[in-house]
């Protein structure tokens, strides 16, 4: 299904989809089984599609598209790929449209990449990923989501800026917006309004991460450049060194997160999973 039909009205169930990225190292068979295996688990709730993300180097990209075949043949969900452009060339990100199309594919989410962490300079025929988007319409029929960021990316000078190309994103060919992570849902809300004032009226599905442990909700907050309400903050240190407890506190803070944000009127919600099941299953049980 077309992003356009699944994210097609505000409704009091938002469509619900996750994040998984392809498993590293050695035995990525095996790996991808057990993966599936534990996205299985999430099957009874429906999921409006399962997004794969793309190594900026393009390392995994057989990776990503033998994930792409086992979400859609064996668990019979909707995949949608990641695919970052700075690292490729025009000749290669076709024969990958190509490609993911003859396998039934029809929704892409289009990507600058992060840059290398060596600095060293990979920019072969995009740098930003609008250029991305125009080459996707034109040559395939994928339909096109696009990375939006409530706390503005970090390399941009203002948020007005980043949403000024944000909307070149849109403008030439793309569609539903689908965000960085947050814990803030007053950062995004304020966010929805500005992209209502630059007249972008895509559909916005938030990016939700029921955190697990003291250590990554550090990780992602530096990684993402998001920040944690205060008070948020002083709860969960207070169980930083309780794992099950702190597990709890993840799956309480992403269920009242969601909750607002379906009262909201959210169009979706997009659970980065971290290739695991245990804590976004509690929530969608929270919240259905
Ligand atoms: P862009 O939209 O190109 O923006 C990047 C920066 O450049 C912004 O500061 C923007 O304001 C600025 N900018 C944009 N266009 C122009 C222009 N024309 N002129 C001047 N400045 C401009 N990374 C991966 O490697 N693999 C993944 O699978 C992946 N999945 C992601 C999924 C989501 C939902 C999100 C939010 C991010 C994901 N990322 C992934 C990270 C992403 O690749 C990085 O954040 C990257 O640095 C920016 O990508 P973008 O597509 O938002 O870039």
């Amino acid at each position: 299904m077309k992003l356009s039909e699944i994210y097609t009205k505000k409704t009091k169930k938002p469509p619900i989809s996750f994040e998984i990225f392809p498993p590293k190292g050695k035995n990525s068979e095996e790996k991808i089984q057990t993966l599936i295996n534990e996205m299985a688990k999430l099957k009874e709730f429906n999921p409006a599609l399962i997004s794969i993300t793309y190594g900026a180097g393009g390392a995994n990209r057989e990776c990503t598209i033998d994930i792409a075949k086992k979400v859609k043949g064996e668990l019979e969900i909707n995949p949608m790929q990641h695919f970052t452009c700075i690292c490729s060339s025009k000749n290669y990100i076709g024969n990958y449209l190509n490609e993911i199309e003859a396998i039934g594919i029809e929704n892409i989410l289009a990507l600058k990449g992060d840059e290398p962490k060596d600095n060293s300079v990979c920019y072969q025929d995009f740098k930003f990923a609008n250029e991305l988007v125009e080459f996707i319409k034109k040559n395939s029929n994928l339909e096109i989501a696009v990375a939006g960021y409530p706390e503005k990316h970090q390399t941009a000078p203002s948020l007005d800026d980043d949403i000024k190309h944000l909307k070149k994103k849109i403008e030439v060919g793309g569609g539903t917006i689908f965000t960085q992570l947050f814990f803030d849902n007053e950062k995004f809300y304020s966010y929805c309004n500005k992209l209502h004032a630059f007249k972008i009226e895509t559909p916005v599905v938030a990016g939700i991460l029921p955190v697990t442990s003291f250590g990554q909700l550090n990780k992602m907050v530096e990684m993402c450049n998001v920040k944690l309400p205060k008070n948020m903050l002083e709860k969960f240190e207070k169980f930083k060194n309780n794992e099950e407890d702190f597990i709890k506190m993840g799956v309480e803070f992403a269920t009242i997160q969601c909750e607002k944000l379906i009262e909201f009127g959210i169009s979706g919600i997009h659970f980065y999973t971290l290739n695991k099941a245990h804590s976004t299953k509690k929530v969608i049980q929270n919240l259905f």
